[in-house]
């Protein structure tokens, strides 16, 4: 269980050289973030998620260029079961190793509770919360194994507190969290922390499409739309960044974070503080 990595003085520690993760949903947004910030300090990084194949690929070579580092992409499709856990074997095949698997993935849908498709409902919670069951069971049982690993789930706010019309978000997200928690409690005698990060409105391409359409529909500006719509929650009144998300989770993955287990932790400009 005493690695050489657990008996690198703290100051020395924050580099992730060697490391091997795996982002769920790094084809964009968030995900991206956090897989640039990884390779950033030396990870080699599996990307994940779905969409066109030439442009996947430009962000994977890209990201390779700038990092320096092993980048690969794999397409599972997470809400295959067997094809999320397809996601961790074969980069333990590939890479030798999984020490840091970061559960991003996640759709949302909005609709009062009457009205809410079934069908929206089982996507959400086989996304959002059953992916990261059949990642974590494979990455969990070789972290164990090697007396390292690093997990982190992407939940949110809404894993916290509600907001109206997100029923299946909320319900998958609080899920999340306990998931985290229990995961943790297994993995605190192996060297593998396990913690959920939970944002508040992130500055994504898809909500700068969102201000657009509200201005329009509801005639106002978009400086008016950002204060009093997207971040009416939000006292910080600014996004948070990918940027910042990346940060945090490089953080989470260093020796100085060996402690930090069982979290949720908001990066929500003061939202859950209120
Ligand atoms: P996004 O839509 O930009 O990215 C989602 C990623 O998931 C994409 O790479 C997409 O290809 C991938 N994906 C979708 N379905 C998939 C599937 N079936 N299999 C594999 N990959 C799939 O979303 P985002 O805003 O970057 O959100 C990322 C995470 O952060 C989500 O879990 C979301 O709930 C959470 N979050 C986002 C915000 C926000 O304001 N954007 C706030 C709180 C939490």
């Amino acid at each position: 269980m005493n690695t050489a990595q657990e008996q690198l003085p703290i100051g020395q520690s924050g580099r992730l050289n060697g490391r091997t993760a795996v982002v769920t949903g790094s084809t964009s947004g968030i995900g991206l973030g956090i897989a640039r910030a990884l390779a950033m300090l030396g990870a080699d990084v599996v990307l994940n998620g779905l969409g066109n194949r030439a442009e996947i690929e430009a962000t994977r070579d890209e990201l390779a260029q700038s990092a320096g580092t092993r980048i690969t992409y794999h397409g599972a499709n997470l809400l295959d079961a067997r094809e999320a856990a397809a996601l961790v074997t074969d980069t333990i095949a590939a890479f030798g190793k999984v020490d840091i698997l970061v559960n991003n993935a996640g759709v949302q849908f909005v609709s009062p509770i009457e009205s809410f498709p079934d069908d929206k409902w089982r996507t959400i919670q086989e996304l959002n919360l059953s992916a990261s069951f059949f990642t974590i069971r494979p990455a969990f049982a070789a972290m164990k194994e090697a007396g390292w690993g690093r997990i982190i789930n992407l939940a949110s706010v809404h894993g916290l507190i509600a907001s109206p019309f997100k029923s299946a978000y909320v319900a998958a997200k609080h899920g999340l969290i306990g998931l985290t928690k229990t995961v943790a409690l297994e993995g605190a005698q192996y060297g593998v922390t396990c913690n959920a990060v939970c944002p508040g409105y992130v500055w994504t391409p898809l909500v700068e499409g969102q201000i657009a359409d509200t201005a329009k529909a509801r005639g106002i500006s978009r400086e008016e739309v950002i204060e009093t719509v997207l971040l009416a929650a939000q006292p910080s009144k600014r996004f948070v960044t990918v940027e910042e998300l990346g940060a945090l989770v490089a953080f989470l993955c260093t020796e100085g974070a060996r402690s930090i287990t069982g979290t949720a932790i908001p990066v929500d400009g003061g939202w859950t503080g209120q």
